[in-house]
């Protein structure tokens, strides 16, 4: 049926009134609140105020404004039930056939630093997620906008439709609707919660973004929810395996460690090597030479546009995903060469629209771990120093470089590391002392020094063991949390042999 009444009631105003001028000239007539109603009475398009529709006032500062039958009614009626039509006439309710509501902003507003109870109280949107349930549960009538993003679709469709929308639209935007509004009231329950500091119940509503070919694995189904395409936009290449927005997601976590212009190579979310270079083709060569075998098939990444020397030492090996803060053109044009190489432009993170996306999600037995992120409190490194050598510059900056990457091999995990590059890198071990054999043969077979280095260790040495085995390899200083019973062994083990150490008191535990 061709849509011949909407009731038009938002808070975020955003292409609005380009929308209702365009409803408006297909010949629908229009309902709307207050602001929603003065803004577009200001443009000159044709709107009833709900009040005259109604018969009843905007009342309570806003609290009651289209909590009425003849709103709810005129949704909620079944079309094709002559009981229902024959009440709506004899009660003066015309039916509604498109509702456009966004809410008030309550997740901004309690994201505001001294936003007091009465304000977040104030901001909890009753008559508009009451319509948006109204309308998407009649949606095989209904047509329901929350999102500004589709006006433009909605449009589209009505155009080629005769004025009506397709009953797949309708379906996809009333399941939009139960989302926004179940997540909106997840947002007020975890606020009127916050005193607990975690959530008395975990709910996280998040839009498909796609289904994926399968998962880990071939047999396994598997899908992407979220806005991960508002921190990844992808330029080029195949569609992204589960594996791949992985490691993309190591990759970008990795790489937000760096500052200064840095290339990270990655294989299944562990750093095969890391560089760091004003030139960003040096960095892809200290990185690539610590190991030049494991990044086939490997996810490259680098935090400043990608030059077209670099974009020609990448493309001689064979790699799934390239990410760059951007791509010169000429990078770009010579790794679009390759087929199935897939470019992905990296966006500034944005603030994550509630606090439960900005924490870190586990699947476990019945249920789902929380945590938040491993943000490293702010240290004193020199402060933290053990030993009675306390390091140079020079040993500071070869730990540092280690630090940073260790926090991003899985555990247990052990980096060598000059103050530009990582030498070698041993990941995901059940015993430290392994960890560290594996960088130290890593290191040997790429033909790299350990002399004067670095080692990192994402936990602390529980014997001196480990910390004389990096020592015999070359390392000249040490960085490690600290905090084993057998500490004093520890320090002293580095004092004997003339190492500098720090005890960080932070853990990079990834499991
Ligand atoms: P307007 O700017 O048009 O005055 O108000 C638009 C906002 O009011 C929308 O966010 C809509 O969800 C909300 N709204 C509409 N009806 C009611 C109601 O009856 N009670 C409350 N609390 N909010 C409403």
């Amino acid at each position: 049926m061709k849509i011949q009444r909407a009731l038009i009631s938002v808070s975020d105003k955003t292409g609005l009134v380009d929308f209702a001028r365009a409803i408006a000239e297909m010949g629908i007539e229009i309902i709307s609140t207050g602001g929603t109603a003065k803004l577009l009475q200001k443009e000159g398009i044709p709107t009833t105020e709900i009040s005259a529709y109604t018969g009843f006032p905007e009342m309570m500062d806003g609290r009651v404004k289209t909590l009425h039958p003849k709103v709810h009614g005129g949704l909620l009626h079944l079309r094709d039930n002559p009981e229902h039509v024959a009440q709506c006439e004899a009660h003066g309710i015309k039916p509604i056939d498109l509702v456009v509501v966004n809410l008030y902003p309550f997740e901004e507003t309690i994201a505001k630093p001294d936003v007091t109870l009465d304000e977040a109280i104030e901001n909890i949107d009753i008559g508009g997620p009451s319509m948006l349930r109204s309308a998407a549960k009649n949606y095989r009538s209904v047509t329901v906008i929350t999102d500004p993003n589709d006006y433009n679709d909605v449009l589209d469709v009505m155009r080629r439709n005769d004025g009506e929308t397709t009953l797949q639209l309708r379906e996809r935007l009333a399941i939009k609707v139960f989302v926004t509004t179940s997540r909106y009231d997840g947002a007020i329950s975890d606020f009127l919660n916050k005193e607990k500091e975690c959530a008395s119940s975990f709910s996280l509503s998040l839009p498909l973004v796609a289904q994926l070919r399968y998962g880990e694995n071939p047999h396994q189904t598997a899908a992407l929810y979220g806005h991960f395409d508002e921190q990844f936009e992808k330029l080029h290449g195949k569609e992204l395996s589960y594996n791949n927005i992985l490691d993309i997601t190591a990759a970008s976590e990795l790489i937000e460690e760096f500052e200064e212009p840095t290339v990270a190579i990655l294989k299944h979310t562990n750093p095969c090597g890391v560089g760091s270079d004003a030139d960003l083709r040096e960095a892809w060569d200290k990185a690539f030479a610590t190991d030049k075998q494991a990044p086939f098939g490997g996810i490259i990444i680098c935090n400043r546009p990608l030059t077209e020397p670099l974009a020609r030492a990448i493309s001689e090996i064979f790699s799934e995903v390239i990410i760059a803060p951007d791509f010169e053109p000429d990078a770009r044009a010579l790794l679009q060469k390759k087929k199935n190489l897939r470019l992905m432009r990296k966006r500034v993170r944005p603030a994550p629209k509630n606090p439960d996306e900005d924490n870190l999600i586990r699947s476990v037995a019945g249920g789902v771990l929380v945590q938040s992120r491993d943000v490293e409190p702010e240290i004193d490194l020199m402060e933290k120093a053990v030993t009675e050598r306390k390091p140079t510059k020079a040993d500071l900056a070869a730990m540092l470089f280690a630090w940073r990457v260790v926090k991003h091999v899985k555990s247990n995990a052990i980096v060598y590391a000059a103050k530009d590059r990582t030498l070698g890198i041993g990941a995901g071990q059940m015993s430290r002392v392994d960890a560290s054999r594996i960088a130290i043969w890593k290191a040997a077979d790429a033909g790299l020094s350990l002399k004067g280095c670095a080692v990192g260790s994402d936990a602390f040495f529980p014997f001196p063991d480990g910390l004389i085995a990096a020592a015999e390899a070359g390392a000249t200083s040490a960085i490690q949390p600290g905090g084993s019973v057998k500490d004093a062994e520890v320090i002293a083990a580095a004092n004997e042999r003339k190492m500098t150490m720090i005890c960080t008191g932070v853990r990079h535990f990834k499991h």
